[in-house]
């Protein structure tokens, strides 16, 4: 490949920005896919980077990525209202990318584009779903090592309920540790509507943030959260909760709306210790 085209087709990669994938959205093993394209550099060739489930950071190759992000991109075409795919489908799907790819790059062999497309696709799946990580996932490369060829952070915590609201606690717990009380600075006096979080939310997803992780105060005391969650689901999503809201009802409406995790904080095994910790003894 020329160095002005191979220099083109990580500018279009960059342009085009992250693509994502979900496979099996209702599980049980969901496989929450994001290829982040790497600043295009003149002289530096460094890897793209695909992020599973928001956990497992997987370098690829220019080729690979290439594949990866046609895939997805035709995948994307058979999968509106979330049906499962056809075994036809899919091989539609694959016959589609080995197709666009030889139109990028006449001359490559067919049957080595489907070899690659099948063997990341089954790489990834087995690492989203059975944690079935190789060696050079591992050893592959680091967050902190990739983030010089990023423009976005891969998470942002959005917090979604405040703390203090017109000068009052808005949390149903009393946590000794909560900067709920540190004035004025943990107050808001209006917080946003549903609609002023959806347009953050599509900012974040703009600019190439992969996750999101919906924090507070505490955020099941908004109304909208299975809405917002729902809204979310082009990412890979948090909950950090008390869990003192979170009922089976809402637990089961907040994953069949998405969610991806959730962490509840727990601050002692011994009941009377956690509730004198969180105010409610
Ligand atoms: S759950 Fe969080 S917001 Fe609520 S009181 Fe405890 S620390 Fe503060």
């Amino acid at each position: 490949m020329s160095l002005f085209r191979s220099l083109k087709r990580k500018r279009e990669a960059w342009n085009e920005g992250v693509a994502h994938a979900t496979l099996d959205p209702d599980g049980p093993g969901v496989a929450r896919m994001h290829l982040v394209p790497p600043k295009p550099l003149l002289f530096k060739d460094p890897p793209s980077l695909l992020i599973i489930n928001g956990t497992w950071f997987l370098p690829l190759g220019p080729s690979w990525a290439l594949v990866l992000r046609v895939f997805f991109e035709e995948l994307q075409k058979h999968c509106e209202n979330k049906r499962e795919i056809s075994p036809e489908e899919i091989d539609l799907i694959e016959k589609a990318v080995v197709s666009r790819v030889i139109e990028l790059y006449p001359g490559t062999d067919s049957n080595l584009i489907l070899e690659d497309l099948k063997k990341i696709v089954t790489l990834a799946v087995n690492i989203a779903t059975k944690g079935n990580v190789p060696e050079e996932v591992l050893s592959g490369i680091a967050l902190e090592e990739y983030g010089q060829y990023m423009t976005a952070p891969h998470r942002m915590d959005i917090i979604l309920a405040p703390m203090s609201l017109n000068s009052k606690r808005a949390c149903p717990l009393e946590c000794v540790c909560c900067y709920a009380d540190y004035g004025d600075i943990m107050d808001i006096k209006k917080p946003l509507e549903t609609e002023e979080w959806k347009e953050i939310i599509d900012k974040c997803r703009a600019a190439g943030i992969p996750m999101l992780t919906f924090t507070g105060g505490e955020p099941l005391t908004r109304p909208d959260i299975v809405e917002l969650v729902r809204y979310s689901s082009w990412f890979v999503t948090r909950l950090n909760t008390s869990g003192y809201m979170l009922t089976k009802e809402l637990a089961v409406e907040l994953r069949n709306a998405s969610l991806d995790g959730v962490q509840i904080t727990l601050y002692s095994h011994d009941p009377e210790i956690h509730d004198a910790l969180v105010g409610r003894k």
